[in-house]
């Protein structure tokens, strides 16, 4: 670094293009690549983008993090992030960016399909070892987005406003621990603010926390096109800047430099940090690995295998039996969803057909139909067809689920619910043919009205490559299903805690409803859920038995009661008993996949910390337990509890949070929080909600927001959205949903995403005339 000149140095601080860094050859310094991620590699071979427009190279697509979560496999999680950090490696691709930690707020964000879980235990457990798979390959995770990106409506601009202890105890603990378990080389900041501060400028989560208090040692990279200002980032520790900005942010890095408002240091700590980086990655020096694509396309299978959950078995009409005729009903039993759209787009190297695989196997297939429009519409033609093939068959196996525009980046869902001809469909099979079974695909919780009508349900999530061969071997009992969700089903979307403050007002998404996210509300509330938190069903039959507490040591034993070998995954709760402070009533604090053959039984062990007993204090800025008794609760998901203890622990007793203090907090009642009560836990006035729209737009305002300004903002939007519905109305609603993503991307980042052929210069002009 001390041979650097400043310019090289501030070089190193942005990208060269869209997915590599800039390289100093006089000095040796290789440019490396930075690609998605997260459930597959996605190396774009021609023009590059940040939304899965254009192709990118097959490679295996994985089960998405939504789905692997639902395998609660540690071992299978760190394989898949070792595989996908092969094929990384062997592309020279030297940071994977993924995975994909963020907390799934509400069941509508677009994006949920990427995440692991509603719980930061579980979604913290998980990561962790695909960071340590896929940095196994000597090349870097990259953690994303750093922090509270739970929405993608206005993702840009959104301030996301949170209080301190609900940003402690949710939003951030699966990224701690991936910090502190395995060591990611670099970390996504995410495109949001929050609480005033955009993420990658924000002091706190980023010097405070990250760095300081949890010792990260690696890069922060922005998302794409995520940086505001450079200088202010820069000072948070963003060191890296992605795509390229032709030069023009490394400029103003020097020019505060030059001016004194940056003090070289700064930029030094940042290139000490990115040399560091680049000498563990780069891929220049080291050996190529070779890729195995059909070994990899086997191990997708049985990822997928290892992840679908298995919600209904109504008089175990599930596995099959060789010769039943069925009759496959469904779109997607053809042309299956299996993963979802946006920058995690993966190009298959191969993909399995459920219906090709149903026609070879045992079982006697009376005939296939397609039985509703994939995008929606109503089609009698189609729903009579399928209802006498279903009449003429002993069962049906019917695929249904979201189409792929339902679930994207850059647009949050609409609802919860599955296309209305789907369920049209599902109500005219039930009356012909009793013998329903339904094939759901679809990566988030969903709405299931017709759960009690139906003898079975399988849900595959988004399975990926794989998952055509996987739910077959499931259906006729060649894999014993062992899934269990990662997130809650509730029975309809306005069950949902969040679901009065979801995606927020048009400048902040207030997070009123604090820690009370997924299970954590239902549980506490009472609320009755479709299936909850952990639920999933087996072919066989668990026992639990013999509960031992010693310390924090918890052990039990588990045993396989039935006829078949299968997984169990015991789950560890904790219940403080009369807690003074306001809380979940039960909290994930352990789990274990365990395998069983028939009649086996296995002692398992779970290790507990002191940490699974506190809460975050922000008057002490630290975690702290509240003095008194704790249940320990093993179970099978979170309302099939079998065996229950008592401990106690010492600790305090609590003077902040008090029930006494915040009553709708104490109840869990959600759905109206007074403002005044969530500034008390805020601990501040809460920002404006909407836009002013007397003011002057600027380079984070958006054309969302230009309509409101004059006649030439007007015309912008509606021409936009004219586009969108267009796009829409003709059946192309993944182009839909890009267009709609312009209307709320900040004026800065038209430079950016249009390669500069609208520069900053126009934008400034344009925003004159709008400003009139
Ligand atoms: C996404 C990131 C992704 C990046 C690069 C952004 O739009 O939010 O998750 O890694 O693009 O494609």
């Amino acid at each position: 670094m001390k041979q650097m000149t400043l310019e090289e140095k501030a070089s190193l601080m942005s990208g060269q293009n869209f997915w590599n860094t800039k390289a100093i050859e006089r000095l040796d310094i290789p440019s490396i690549m930075l690609t998605d991620g997260p459930h597959g590699l996605r190396k774009q071979g021609g023009k590059a983008d940040h939304l899965g427009l254009n192709k990118s190279i097959p490679a295996t697509c994985y089960p998405t993090a939504a789905t692997l979560a639902n395998s609660w496999d540690k071992s299978l999680v760190y394989d898949v992030g070792q595989d996908i950090g092969k094929e990384a490696r062997s592309e020279k691709v030297s940071v994977l960016l993924g995975p994909g930690l963020n907390i799934k707020r509400n069941p509508l964000c677009g994006r949920n399909f990427e995440y692991f879980s509603e719980d930061p235990y579980l979604t913290g457990e998980l990561a962790s070892e695909m960071v340590k798979g896929i940095q196994s390959n000597g090349i870097s995770a990259c953690p994303k987005h750093y922090a509270v990106n739970s929405q993608e409506h206005m993702r840009m601009t959104i301030d996301e406003i949170v209080d301190e202890r609900s940003l402690r105890e949710i939003y951030l603990t699966g990224f701690e621990k991936v910090v502190k378990e395995s060591d990611p080389h670099t970390m996504m900041s995410s495109y949001n603010k929050v609480n005033g501060e955009f993420a990658n400028e924000n002091q706190h989560l980023a010097n405070d926390i990250l760095y300081s208090e949890w010792g990260f040692d690696g890069v922060v990279v922005t998302d794409w096109g995520g940086n505001n200002d450079r200088v202010t980032g820069l000072k948070a520790h963003n060191q890296l800047e992605m795509p390229s900005t032709n030069g023009i942010t490394d400029k103003e890095i020097m020019d505060a430099i030059n001016a004194g408002s940056l003090e070289e240091s700064i930029l030094d700590e940042a290139v000490d940090q990115l040399l560091s980086l680049i000498d563990k990655v780069r891929l220049d020096d080291k050996e190529s690995v070779q890729v195995d694509h059909e070994e990899h396309h086997n191990k997708a299978v049985a990822a997928a295998r290892q992840s679908m959950v298995m919600l209904k078995n109504e008089n175990n009409i599930l596995p099959l039996t060789e010769g039943t005729k069925v009759a496959v009903i469904g779109d997607f039993a053809k042309n299956p969803r299996y993963q979802g759209a946006g920058s995690s787009l993966i190009n298959p190297y191969k993909l399995s057909i459920p219906f090709d695989t149903l026609q070879n196997s045992a079982l006697n297939i009376v005939g296939y139909t397609q039985g509703y429009k994939r995008m929606g519409g109503k089609s009698n033609k189609l729903l009579q067809e399928a209802t006498s093939l279903a009449k003429s068959a002993e069962t049906v196996i019917l695929f249904i689920g979201l189409d792929e525009s339902k679930e994207a980046e850059g647009v949050d869902r609409e609802d919860l619910k599955l296309p209305q001809n789907q369920l049209d469909l599902v109500e005219s099979l039930v009356k012909v043919n009793k013998n329903v079974i339904v094939v759901l695909a679809g990566g988030a919780a969903l709405e299931l009205p017709f759960a009690d009508k139906v003898q079975g349900i399988i849900h595959t999530y988004l399975s990926g490559q794989g998952g055509g061969e996987a739910v077959v071997d499931i259906l006729l009992g060649k894999y014993n299903p062992s899934g269990k969700l990662s997130e809650t089903f509730p029975i309809r979307y306005t069950d949902v805690p969040s679901s009065s403050y979801y995606p927020g007002h048009q400048a902040t998404s207030e997070h009123k409803e604090g820690l009370f996210i997924g299970y954590r509300y239902f549980e506490t509330a009472n609320v009755p859920v479709r299936y909850p938190f952990g639920y999933g069903l087996s072919y066989t039959t668990f026992e639990y038995s013999d509960i031992v507490i010693d310390g924090l040591s918890v052990s039990f034993s588990l045993s396989n009661t039935g006829k078949v070998a299968g997984a169990e995954i015991a789950q560890l709760y904790i219940e403080k008993v009369d807690s003074r402070i306001f809380r979940s009533k039960k909290e994930l604090k352990g789990f274990d996949k365990v395998y069983l053959e028939p009649g086996e039984t296995k002692r398992v062990t779970l290790g507990l910390t002191k940490r699974d007993f506190s809460y975050y204090n922000p008057e002490i800025k630290d975690w702290e337990i509240e003095s008194g008794n704790y249940n320990i609760q093993v179970g099978s998901s979170i309302q099939e509890i079998h065996l229950e203890e008592t401990v106690e622990m010492e600790g305090v007793t609590p003077t902040v949070f008090l029930k006494t203090e915040y009553p709708h907090y104490a109840m869990a009642n959600m759905e109206h929080i007074p403002d005044s009560e969530f500034e008390k836990i805020l601990g501040r006035k809460l920002p404006p909600k909407s836009w002013d729209r007397h003011k002057d737009l600027g380079m984070n305002d958006t054309i969302n927001q230009a309509q409101y300004k004059n006649w030439l903002g007007k015309l912008l939007y509606n021409f936009i959205m004219l586009f969108h519905f267009f796009f829409k109305k003709i059946g192309k609603p993944l182009t839909a949903n890009n267009v709609y993503f312009i209307i709320n991307m900040p004026f800065r980042q038209i430079d950016r995403f249009t390669g500069g052929t609208i520069s900053k210069k126009n934008v400034e002009v344009f925003l004159r005339w709008i400003n009139r």
